[in-house]
């Protein structure tokens, strides 16, 4: 799960990071005030919403006077950002965040995620902030810092050290450097993270490191014991399909090729995603029901797939263990009279009560492509959607 930039700040503020005072706001009159508390001289006007390069989109602006707080918040407020995150669609922003300005001298760059390769959490450093982190992995990794931190040990005096000379700070600054690597640490395993970004961290003219930009992700799977996180979701931030999906605790991903694709098991998702590629189409979504789905939650699933205008033909691939085919067989009809299927739709079935699956289809009266295995199936399905066009 993400939050907003100022729903970060005022998280790790809590833990001791330091970041600049702020107020978010929803109204003209909300913007006015919080420019007033702020008191200047400069402010920052930010729009917020779960993606970054919003400066580089016109979603961020330094201003010097309270008119220009209120014109940049008129001209923020309800724009449609589109950042190099957002897709070409970007996205429509509903809330703005003013805070103070700040003098900067360096643009740094630092977070911290959970390193799969060691199964620690990482910090993660350079010296090139303020830009596309990705871009400098890319063309210059070297000036990329990794430091994994023992789970057991926890953040000791030397990581800080570490981090200091990596950002090049010294004196004071490599102070506030080991404080902050202790505080975002800290903040991260107790909020169950598993992503914090600060980007850029500056270093201000009075020689004070700040976090100028934040991000937080979590663990969605233990949201249950972090509930002051889970108030912190912003609905309207997430992908309609994936909302709806989540309800049904389905785990849905929106991609954005042509075949719906409708699947039991992370594995065999992922299988059949590769195969279609490989057949020259590409996966709408990843979709996988799970091992106990109920026909409820399949008919769901199926009207989540269809409910997305790019699918132009859908694929169902079960391997039936603790799932039974007939379930399934009777989710997609349930579903196929409901939504009023228009597209190709195929079928490979196998393992439990396949048999039973497959006369339930064929008696359906649904305009079925049966497939014997994976490769008959994505061959079919993508042939279909050729045929159709
Ligand atoms: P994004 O990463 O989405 O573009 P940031 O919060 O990182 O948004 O802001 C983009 C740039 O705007 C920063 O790199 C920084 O140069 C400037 N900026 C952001 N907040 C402030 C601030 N409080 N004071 C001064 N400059 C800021
Ligand atoms: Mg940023």
């Amino acid at each position: 799960m993400n939050i907003h930039e100022y729903q970060a700040k005022s998280l790790l503020k809590t833990y001791g990071v330091p970041v600049p005072r702020g107020h978010v706001v929803f109204s003209r009159d909300e913007a006015g005030r919080a420019a007033d508390d702020l008191g200047g001289p400069v402010w920052v006007v930010k729009a917020q919403i779960h993606a970054g390069g919003r400066g580089k989109g016109g979603g961020v602006k330094v201003v010097k006077s309270k008119d220009a707080v209120l014109a940049e918040f008129d001209n923020i407020m309800g724009m449609t950002l589109v950042t190099h995150q957002t897709g070409p669609e970007g996205r429509l922003v509903r809330r703005v965040y003013v805070e103070e300005g700040s003098n900067i001298q360096r643009e740094l760059y630092l977070s911290l995620l959970v390193d799969r390769a060691t199964s620690h959490i990482a910090f993660i450093a350079s010296t090139e902030g303020g830009m596309d982190i990705e871009e400098v992995a890319a063309h210059t990794p070297e000036k990329i810092f990794t430091m994994d931190v023992d789970p057991v040990q926890g953040v000791m005096p030397y990581h800080g050290r570490k981090l200091a000379k990596a950002l090049g700070l010294t004196g004071d600054l490599a102070k506030q450097a080991g404080k902050l690597a202790q505080a975002l640490y800290t903040a991260f395993v107790d909020t169950d993270a598993s992503l914090v970004e600060i980007n850029p961290l500056v270093v201000t003219g009075d020689g004070k490191l700040v976090c100028l930009d934040a991000k937080m992700n979590f663990d969605s799977n233990s949201l249950y014991r972090r509930p002051k996180i889970a108030e912190m979701r912003d609905e309207t931030e997430e992908d309609p399909k994936e909302l709806e999906a989540s309800k049904f605790d389905l785990n849905y991903i929106a991609l954005d090729g042509e075949i719906g694709c409708m699947v039991n098991g992370a594995g065999l998702a992922m299988a059949t995603m590769d195969i279609i590629k490989l057949y020259g189409s590409e996966p709408a979504n990843f979709l996988d029901v799970g091992g106990g789905a109920s026909k409820e939650k399949v008919t769901e699933a199926f009207k989540i797939i269809t409910s997305d205008p790019n699918v132009k033909g859908i694929l169902v691939n079960i391997f039936g263990g603790i799932m039974r085919c007939d379930i399934i067989a009777e989710g997609v009809i349930a579903a196929a009279k409901e939504v009023s299927l228009s597209v190709p739709l195929v079928v490979r079935l196998a393992g439990t009560n396949v048999d039973k699956g497959k006369e339930i289809l064929s008696k359906s009266g649904l305009k079925i492509i049966p497939a014997d295995d994976l490769a008959d199936a994505a061959e079919k399905v993508v042939k279909a959607v050729k045929e159709a066009q």
